[in-house]
Protein backbone atom coordinates (compact mmCIF):
# COMPACT_ATOMS: atom_id res chain seq x y z
CA UNK A 1 0.00 0.00 0.00
CA UNK A 2 3.04 2.23 -0.23
CA UNK A 3 4.72 4.31 2.54
CA UNK A 4 6.13 7.42 3.10
CA UNK A 5 10.34 7.69 2.28
CA UNK A 6 12.73 7.27 4.95
CA UNK A 7 10.25 5.01 6.99
CA UNK A 8 11.08 1.44 7.25
CA UNK A 9 9.20 -1.13 4.87
CA UNK A 10 7.19 -3.03 7.35
CA UNK A 11 8.41 -6.25 5.41
CA UNK A 12 12.12 -5.87 6.34
CA UNK A 13 13.18 -8.49 9.54
CA UNK A 14 15.44 -8.14 12.07
CA UNK A 15 18.77 -9.50 10.15
CA UNK A 16 17.78 -6.64 7.36
CA UNK A 17 16.39 -9.61 5.40
CA UNK A 18 13.03 -9.18 2.91
CA UNK A 19 10.34 -11.18 4.85
CA UNK A 20 8.49 -11.64 0.84
CA UNK A 21 11.76 -12.93 -0.87
CA UNK A 22 10.47 -15.41 -3.51
CA UNK A 23 6.53 -14.47 -2.65
CA UNK A 24 4.10 -13.51 -5.58
CA UNK A 25 3.23 -10.68 -3.10
CA UNK A 26 6.98 -9.06 -2.98
CA UNK A 27 6.28 -5.84 -5.35
CA UNK A 28 7.50 -5.80 -8.52
CA UNK A 29 9.35 -2.52 -7.50
CA UNK A 30 11.20 -4.77 -5.15
CA UNK A 31 11.86 -8.26 -7.47
CA UNK A 32 13.02 -5.60 -10.08
CA UNK A 33 15.80 -3.59 -8.76
CA UNK A 34 18.96 -4.93 -9.77
CA UNK A 35 21.65 -4.24 -6.93
CA UNK A 36 23.87 -0.60 -8.57
CA UNK A 37 26.96 0.13 -6.98
CA UNK A 38 25.67 3.91 -7.33
CA UNK A 39 23.13 3.28 -5.32
CA UNK A 40 24.15 0.60 -2.89
CA UNK A 41 27.88 1.85 -2.51
CA UNK A 42 29.57 -1.36 -1.37
CA UNK A 43 28.19 -2.04 2.51
CA UNK A 44 25.34 -1.11 4.26
CA UNK A 45 26.28 2.55 5.70
CA UNK A 46 27.33 3.33 2.17
CA UNK A 47 23.96 2.50 0.92
CA UNK A 48 21.44 4.55 3.88
CA UNK A 49 23.97 7.87 2.31
CA UNK A 50 23.77 7.16 -0.99
CA UNK A 51 19.71 6.43 -1.13
CA UNK A 52 19.65 9.80 1.27
CA UNK A 53 21.22 11.62 -1.30
CA UNK A 54 18.55 10.33 -3.79
CA UNK A 55 15.80 11.22 -1.68
CA UNK A 56 16.66 14.97 -1.11
CA UNK A 57 17.86 15.35 -4.60
CA UNK A 58 14.14 14.77 -5.84
CA UNK A 59 12.01 15.60 -2.96
CA UNK A 60 9.75 18.22 -3.81
S1 LIG B 1 12.56 -5.79 -0.77
FE1 LIG B 1 10.72 -4.52 -0.79
S2 LIG B 1 9.15 -5.69 0.33
FE2 LIG B 1 11.15 -6.56 0.82
S3 LIG B 1 11.79 -5.52 2.68
FE3 LIG B 1 12.69 -4.39 0.99
S4 LIG B 1 11.22 -2.76 0.51
FE4 LIG B 1 10.16 -4.30 1.78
Amino acid sequence: MGKPAGVRCLHLDKRFSCGLFNDPRRPRVCSEFKPEPLVCGSNRHEALVLIQRLELSCAP
